[in-house]
């Protein structure tokens, strides 16, 4: 392609609110045969909610919620913004309520946090962290928890004191049209893959749902990366699309890195595109403007 076309192709790029960071990533794009999507704030909305509280003991709701929020409210990742906006139900008295403090604060990536609230040890967050902390995960939670996975929810644990006491069961719905995308990308001969932090039972009903075959799950962001780079080796010219700063490593790593513009500031400056919109259908803006570019003058 000319200079020129280039231009124009980004231009036009700019106009649709697909920030096309330079002409080599306008060229990469339209060799792209092969999709690598984030789930939270990628394929699903990102904004999860708490669907349903499964107490394992007895408990006053008030009281469980309050110690989980004091945890969670030093942690950034949605799922903790979900819980602790869940827990706001039970002080709806107050406008503004104070979490009792939370001592030892600490944030265990992918896995969850743990602090000490009210002298107690509160664990929020996987069976891996649960694993991690030798905490017994009896029968009846493990059926809740493959219950709530099978629904495409995420079943988050919850520890006091070293027992578990409760699962939280959050649901994260697809983005709207997210199932058309890639079932049109399919048609443009791309193909999609799922790769998330999110557990296994997750990650599958997910993908099922939107259509995807391939999942890579319980994936640490070096993971993302390392999926991409072997995706490459076998000769494909990998796209990489997310929105956290545990997807940044792979956004760099991939062909073309495409951040979804309502993501993390990391993953925006990580990208070679950003998706201004945060629509899904501009991944096939995308490509579509690079191949109209790359092609017309061959
Ligand atoms: P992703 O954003 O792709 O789900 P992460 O690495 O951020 O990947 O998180 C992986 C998993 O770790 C989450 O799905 C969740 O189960 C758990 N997790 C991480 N942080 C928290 C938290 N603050 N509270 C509860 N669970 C958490
Ligand atoms: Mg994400």
């Amino acid at each position: 392609a000319t200079p020129t076309a280039v231009m124009v192709g980004t231009g036009v790029g700019a106009s649709q609110g697909v920030l096309i960071k330079g002409g080599q990533a306008l060229e990469s794009t339209h060799k792209v045969n092969c999709i690598v999507f984030d789930k939270t704030g990628t394929l699903t909305i990102g904004k999860p909610v708490v669907v349903n509280t499964r107490l394992l003991k007895n408990m006053v709701l008030r009281e469980f919620y309050e110690l989980v929020a004091a945890a969670e409210v030093n942690s950034e990742h949605p799922l903790a913004k979900a819980v602790v906006e869940y827990a706001k139900k039970f002080r709806e008295d107050e406008e503004n309520p104070v979490w009792p403090e939370a001592l030892d604060f600490e944030s265990i990536i992918g896995h969850g946090v743990m602090a000490v609230v009210r002298n107690k040890e509160v664990l929020v967050g996987n069976k891996g962290l649960m694993l991690a902390q030798n905490i017994n995960i009896p029968l009846d939670a493990e059926e809740i928890l493959s219950e709530t996975e099978g629904l495409a929810q995420t079943g988050v644990l919850v520890s006091i004191d070293r027992e578990l006491v409760g699962i939280l069961a959050i649901s994260d719905p697809l983005k709207p049209g997210a199932r058309e995308v890639i079932s049109i990308l399919k048609s443009m001969k791309v193909k999609s893959i799922l790769v998330t932090g999110d557990n296994w039972g997750t990650a599958n009903s997910i993908a099922k749902e939107v259509g995807i075959e391939t999942v890579i799950a319980e994936a640490k962001p070096e993971n993302k990366a390392e999926k991409v780079k072997e995706l490459q080796a076998e000769g494909n010219v990998v796209a990489m699309v997310g929105d956290g700063i545990n997807d940044s490593p792979a956004l760099v790593a991939a062909d073309v890195g495409m951040a979804i513009g309502a993501g993390t500031d990391i993953a925006i400056e990580a990208a070679d595109i950003v998706l201004m919109k945060s629509n899904l259908e501009d991944v096939i803006t995308a490509i579509d403007l690079s191949r109209k570019t790359f092609f017309r003058i061959r």
